[in-house]
């Protein structure tokens, strides 16, 4: 009987696997011609691990195993055009068992339950594995991921790389590189959740396309960072709120900027390291905000409030951010910085809007990073925080504006300026300090989210 599966022509195949002496008749009505089979087969008694690459197409399949020990036999198989894994099935073979046996595995859909890339266990050390997104300077619009591995000695290095994509498709394909930089394989769409493992393997035997596994990385989970053009979707966003909410306003749109701000709790090491040294040093962003910026956890920096009391014009009483204060004034930083748009969010419904900026010297590391990945703003022109050589430092009264300012603050030459006050705030709401891992944007907001992939 002929079926169809995605427009292709696709027979039932029924073919047997050789495992040294056993023989396995595999079934499936959804592999076609061109379709790899990939079989994973773990050896409870070594404790070892192989995979072996097959094809449809060859006259037979035929694995060199040692049997004598119990065998976890997984059977995927891959579509060779994107290396999807449609198909799978496990069997598991006995020692005990008769070496005559004729064992049947029925390939079933993917279920990705038992049969799950991300479930293989492995009796072995796993290795910790840096991941970078680059931005193509060819192309804005997208990115590349690098996994960096630990050194071996090896080259060129095989690896076996897994993916699985939010929406539960699992990917499998093996490859060789000549450095422990290894990229990404699929082009991964930007904003988007993914899981990812990667093998180092040893190939066994090249005519027969063997594998045994060495080590394992952790599960790596990360989100794709958005697109620079994404961002000035959000911007977009962003402007159509402020515009919205400051639509029926007959008074000002803005508020002078006083100071820029930053609030933490005095006995924070950050806090008692700036006093002993004189410099309050910069320090990676947390992961606050939306999921996909590709500042979280990137870039160095001090956040500051530009967002002034809307009644008294000056910094709240308050602080949820702990008993000590840095306010300066807003001349002694943004000269001479380039200001990009990074984020747009709230944490909950109903509760107040967040616009990030970034304040970078040009030419810094920062700059560096900040300039392909997100959109640059105008000091004089933006309308959420600019300056207008009549009246000043402006801010919006539509949404908080937070400047991550991503140089040292010198607190010794900062002091002999002009109207720079540290200070003490009694009034500390909440927790008094942010949560080291931030809190995320909220997703369900129609009015800071782009729209889901
Ligand atoms: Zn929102």
């Amino acid at each position: 009987m002929t079926h169809f599966f995605n427009g292709l022509q696709i027979r039932p195949i029924s073919k047997i696997l050789h495992i040294g002496q056993r023989e396995i008749n595999i079934i499936s009505k959804f592999l076609v011609t061109g379709d790899l089979v990939i079989v994973s087969v773990y050896n409870k008694n070594k404790e070892e691990r192989t995979f072996h690459f097959l094809h449809v197409s060859d006259d037979q399949w035929k694995l060199i195993e040692d049997t004598s020990g119990t065998l976890c036999v997984t059977v995927y198989g891959v579509r060779s055009e994107n290396y999807q894994v449609v198909v799978s099935g496990q069997i598991t073979l006995h020692h005990k068992d008769d070496n005559d046996t004729i064992y049947m595995l029925s390939m079933n859909n993917h279920t990705q339950r038992t049969t799950s890339l991300f479930h293989i266990q492995m009796e072995i050390d796993d290795f910790d594995v840096e991941i970078r997104q680059n931005v193509q300077t060819t192309n804005l619009q997208t990115s590349t991921i690098e996994f960096h591995c630990p050194v071996t000695r090896e080259s060129p290095k095989s690896y076996i790389h897994m993916l699985k994509s939010d929406d539960g498709c699992e990917y499998i394909r093996e490859m060789k590189h000549e450095s422990d930089t290894i990229s990404c394989q699929w082009n991964l769409q930007s904003r988007y959740k993914y899981q990812y493992k990667i093998f180092h393997v040893k190939e066994a035997s090249t005519v027969i396309h063997k594998y045994m596994v060495k080590s394992a990385s952790k599960c790596l989970s990360f989100v794709t960072h958005a697109t620079k053009s994404e961002i000035s979707e959000l911007f977009n966003l962003a402007e159509k709120f402020r515009a919205k909410r400051l639509s029926n306003r007959r008074t000002t749109k803005t508020i002078p900027v006083p100071y820029l701000y930053r609030n933490k709790p005095r006995n924070h090491e950050t806090i008692q390291e700036a006093q002993r040294t004189g410099i309050m040093a910069k320090y990676i962003k947390d992961n606050n905000g939306d999921q996909s910026s590709s500042i979280n956890n990137q870039i160095h920096g001090l956040f500051f409030s530009a967002s002034a009391c809307k009644r008294t014009k000056m910094p709240p009483e308050f602080s949820y951010f702990g008993d000590y204060r840095l306010m300066i004034p807003p001349q002694h930083l943004l000269p001479n910085l380039n200001i990009y748009f990074a984020d747009f969010y709230c944490q909950a419904p109903k509760r107040p809007h967040y616009v990030t900026l970034v304040l970078t010297k040009p030419g810094s590391v920062e700059d560096v990073y900040c300039s392909p990945r997100l959109p640059k703003l105008n000091i004089h022109s933006n309308k959420f925080l600019y300056y207008d050589p009549h009246i000043g430092y402006r801010v919006t009264k539509a949404c908080h504006i937070e400047c991550l300012y991503t140089e040292d603050i010198n607190l010794t030459s900062m002091r002999e300026k002009i109207g720079v006050v540290e200070t003490n705030i009694t009034n500390v709401r909440g927790r008094g300090q942010s949560r080291p891992e931030g809190i995320p944007k909220y997703e369900h907001c129609e009015d800071c989210n782009l729209p889901k992939k």
